[in-house]
This record gives C-alpha cells, sequence and structure tokens, in this order.
C-alpha cells in the first residue's frame, strides 16, 4: 500500500488548488475521501498521523460495530470485498439488565437480512480505506500534516498546513479550496477557530476497552449488558473472541485498569455472567474518557462539520460512526448531485444541515438516553430501564423500530446507505427508502 507522505507531497508538483479541503483523515475523512472517488472534484486528505502508526488515534485496536446500513454504503462504494475478510458478522443481539428481570433480543432471521451488522478491527478499516483512498487520482493525501489556521471568504477557503509530529521540519503549506470538511475528531480545531458552538456532557465514565475470549463460542452474539456502574457489550470478532466495551464509573477505572489479568476478567464476570461460559483470557487494556458533544450547527459558510467534529456521542449501541457514515454518504450525493463548479455552496450546505437533522436528533437521543437511564443511580431510574427493556421483547413493533434505527435503515437515507451508486441513475425520482 503507498502512503504518501507530507514528504512525497511537498516535492511532488502538488496542485494548491482543490475543490474540497478534508482535515482529518481518521475513518469519516478517509471514507468522504473514498466516496468521492467517482466525481470530479479535487481533493485534498490533511491527516496529522500516519495510518499504521502507533500514535493514530481512529485506526488503533479498538473495534467498530458496522450497522447492515453501513455495511450496504462500503458495499456500493466498492470497499466490501477487501474489508469483509477482516469483518466477523452480528446474528443476534442480546440486552439485558444485571440484576433485574428484562432482555430483549434482535434476530437477523426476524429482521429478514444475513447479519444484523458486522464487527471490524478500526486498523483494518483505516488500511483498506488508505488502499482505495491512494489510488484516487482526485486526491491528494497531505500525511503527516496538521492543519495550522484557515480563512474563509466568500469566495475560498485558504488553509495553512504544517508538517505532522512525525514529518520532522518542513515548510509552511498554503492550500486554497471552496469547501473545507473539518473531520477532526471531538476536539475539533476547525469548529473551535470558527466559534461554532457545541453542547455537552461529561457522563463521568469511561470505556475500558479489550479483547476476550470466553470459554464457549459467542455463536456470533453481540451482548449489551446494563449494570449499575455503566453498560458493557461483547462484541464478536474472529477465533470465537469478543471485542469489550465496558463502560466504568471514572473513580473506578485506574483500578480496574491496574488489576492483574485474571482478577480483572474475574470482575468482569461477575458483571456479565455466565453466558458464553467462564472468562478465560484478555488482551491489552485501553481506556476512553466519554463525553456528549454536538455542535448546534453543522454548516458554516463553506465549512462542514462530519464525525465526531459534529457529534461525538457514547459508545452504548455503537452508533457514532454509523451515524457518521450516513452523513458522508449524504454530503457525497448532494455535492455529485450538484453541478459540482462550487462545492462550498450555500444551497448544497444548507440542504446537508436540513436533511441529517432529524437522524441526528433521533440517534443522540437514542443513545444519550440509554447511557444515562441505565446508570442513573436513582433505583427508579434503573427500574424504569428494566421495564422498558421487558415492554420492548413483548412489544413486537416497538423492537422492531429500534432494530431499523440501530441497523442504520430508519428515515430518509441518502443512496448509497440503500446499497446505490452514488451517482443518480439518470435523474431518477427519490432515493428516500
Ligand atoms: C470505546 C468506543 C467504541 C466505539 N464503538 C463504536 C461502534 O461499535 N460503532 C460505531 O459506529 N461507533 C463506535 N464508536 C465511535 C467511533 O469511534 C467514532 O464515531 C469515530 O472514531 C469517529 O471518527 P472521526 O474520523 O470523526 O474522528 P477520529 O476518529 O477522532 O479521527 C480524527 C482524525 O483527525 C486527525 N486530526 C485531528 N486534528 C487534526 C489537525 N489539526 N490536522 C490534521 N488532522 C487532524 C486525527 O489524527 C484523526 O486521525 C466508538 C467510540 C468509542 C470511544
Amino acid at each position: 500500500m503507498s502512503r504518501p507522505s507530507w514528504r512525497e507531497g511537498r516535492e511532488t508538483d502538488m496542485n494548491h488548488e482543490y475543490d474540497i479541503i478534508i482535515v482529518g483523515g481518521g475513518m469519516v475523512g478517509a471514507s468522504l475521501a473514498h466516496a468521492l472517488a467517482t466525481s470530479d472534484y479535487r481533493i485534498a486528505l490533511i491527516e496529522a498521523h500516519a495510518v499504521g502508526r502507533s500514535g493514530q488515534p481512529s485506526y488503533d485496536e479498538r473495534t467498530v460495530a458496522l450497522s447492515y446500513g453501513s455495511v450496504r454504503t462500503f458495499k456500493a462504494l466498492g470497499l466490501w470485498d477487501e474489508l469483509k475478510a477482516f469483518a466477523t458478522p452480528i446474528k443476534h443481539i442480546h440486552v439485558s439488565e444485571r440484576g433485574r428481570f428484562g432482555a430483549t433480543r434482535i434476530s437477523h432471521t426476524e429482521q429478514g437480512v444475513e447479519a444484523l451488522g458486522y464487527v471490524v478491527i478500526n486498523r483494518a478499516l483505516g488500511e483498506c480505506l488508505y488502499a482505495q483512498v491512494s489510488k484516487q487520482k482526485n486526491v491528494t493525501i497531505i500525511m503527516p500534516a496538521r492543519l495550522r489556521d484557515f480563512t474563509v471568504d466568500s469566495e475560498r477557503v485558504t488553509v495553512t498546513v504544517a508538517p505532522g509530529p512525525e514529518a520532522g521540519e518542513g515548510k509552511l503549506l498554503e492550500l486554497h479550496g471552496r469547501l473545507l470538511v473539518a473531520a477532526d475528531g471531538s476536539a475539533s480545531m476547525v469548529r473551535e477557530q470558527a466559534g461554532m458552538q457545541v453542547r455537552s456532557f461529561n457522563y463521568g465514565h469511561t470505556a475500558i476497552v479489550a479483547n476476550v475470549t470466553p470459554e464457549q463460542h459467542h455463536k456470533y452474539i453481540a451482548y449489551e449488558r446494563f449494570t449499575d456502574t455503566g453498560p458493557l457489550a461483547l462484541l464478536p470478532i474472529s477465533q470465537g473472541r469478543c471485542s469489550l466495551v465496558w463502560s466504568n464509573r471514572e473513580q473506578d477505572v485506574d483500578a480496574l485498569l491496574g488489576l492483574s489479568d485474571s482478577e480483572f476478567l474475574s470482575r468482569l464476570q461477575h458483571r456479565f455472567g455466565y453466558r458464553m461460559g467462564r472468562l478465560v483470557k484478555t488482551g491489552a487494556r485501553s481506556a476512553y474518557p466519554l463525553t456528549l458533544i454536538e455542535a448546534f450547527e453543522m454548516v458554516g459558510p463553506r465549512l462542514a462539520l462530519l464525525g465526531n467534529a459534529a457529534h461525538s456521542i457514547h459508545p452504548v449501541a455503537g452508533q457514532g460512526f454509523n451515524l457518521a457514515l450516513r452523513d458522508v454518504a449524504t454530503l457525497a450525493q448532494l455535492l455529485v448531485d450538484g453541478d459540482e463548479q462550487d462545492a462550498g455552496s450555500e444551497i448544497v450546505l444548507n440542504e446537508f444541515a436540513r436533511w441529517r437533522r432529524d437522524d441526528l436528533r433521533k440517534t443522540i437521543r437514542l443513545t444519550d438516553a440509554l447511557a444515562r437511564v441505565f446508570t442513573n443511580p436513582l433505583v427508579g431510574m434503573t427500574h424504569a430501564g428494566g421495564l422498558g427493556l421487558v415492554v420492548m421483547d413483548l412489544i413486537a413493533p416497538l423492537r422492531w423500530m429500534f432494530a431499523r434505527r440501530t441497523m442504520g435503515m430508519a428515515g430518509r437515507l441518502p443512496r448509497l446507505a440503500v446499497g446505490q451508486a452514488l451517482r443518480r441513475p439518470s435523474h431518477q425520482g427519490t432515493n428516500a427508502a
């Protein structure tokens, strides 16, 4: 795989005029660059950390549960054949609450699909994305390179880029574009510098992530278990192992990280139970503090926020990247449906913000409610959570609605999310599902 570096980019005859400048080549920024491969837009993708380096924050050893809709998107983008070698299907979802009566189950047969989603290692997703993006003639990857500054006027965006931490010394670069896309993560510098306000809420929780091996095979079941100290998920991955995302109170995290492997597994077993027999092995543990960040606006003059820069949500129910990929698919569609003259046109950006509003509101509300209701120390609240599960298991339409949203199949969807090509087939009507 070729990995264009800052130096390669600087030493070749890099064109400094672009239509779209994407800052942040993590899972979301690189997905947008890949989605626009067939467009006429000239794209610059600026990423601070080279893919494959240990400090790369987006493509680490975490896993991402791709919803059914995200898999359809990657199929439509021609990435799935390569990615599926690293993907494990989720055939069933089992949601339960520790110490309370109440569980709900969602099955792929009930939903009429081969799998409800797939679990992929982030690092593998990064390598597949970059293998494709680096072949694209219309994309210049500038990496490792960091956005230093930007200005916007009525005609264009001017961006100053410095070498990234691994690049050593180098001159500053000045690039011009018509649209600046901020995919630079939850602490987005672009968002900050543009003065775009956010709503934020610290859950007071940190997710501990590790790969664990149970005695029995997971049988492609994804477990989501709500406990009085926080929700935990065990997602199926290769060789019968599970990817653990265990949300814990901040004050308990250092102690959990400091335990020996066997003590850690026994603590986890106590929380999770014996549905897969004994938990026999754990890999390295890492920690991710959890805060909800939601930008009030996704767009500004010649500017769009995507992914964590726009909304960073609790990982319960695994929705963050799936939601962001629907942003990507929608923006890419509106950009190619336009005349490809001015990527930063107000019409395109306003339509993008309008289209995404409903899905964002509902998905963020769902994950936020799940994160809060099951972790609220008030007994009444946790009991309400348990009742919610019982009700959901009994009332099929409610479970169906929950499943459709978490599978990424609810509401008005862009063409890619329903498995169609990005470009409109000779201007045919609506693509809503
Ligand atoms: C524990 C955990 C589990 C999760 N599980 C799931 C799941 O199962 N399913 C799901 O859908 N989502 C999941 N998510 C959410 C998912 O990880 C995020 O939605 C996703 O990482 C967002 O990607 P991003 O590209 O927007 O941001 P990031 O991954 O933060 O990437 C931002 C990129 O921008 C680069 N960057 C930053 N600043 C600059 C700069 N100034 N110049 C140049 N580059 C810059 C960074 O180097 C980085 O590569 C999970 C999250 C957590 C914490």
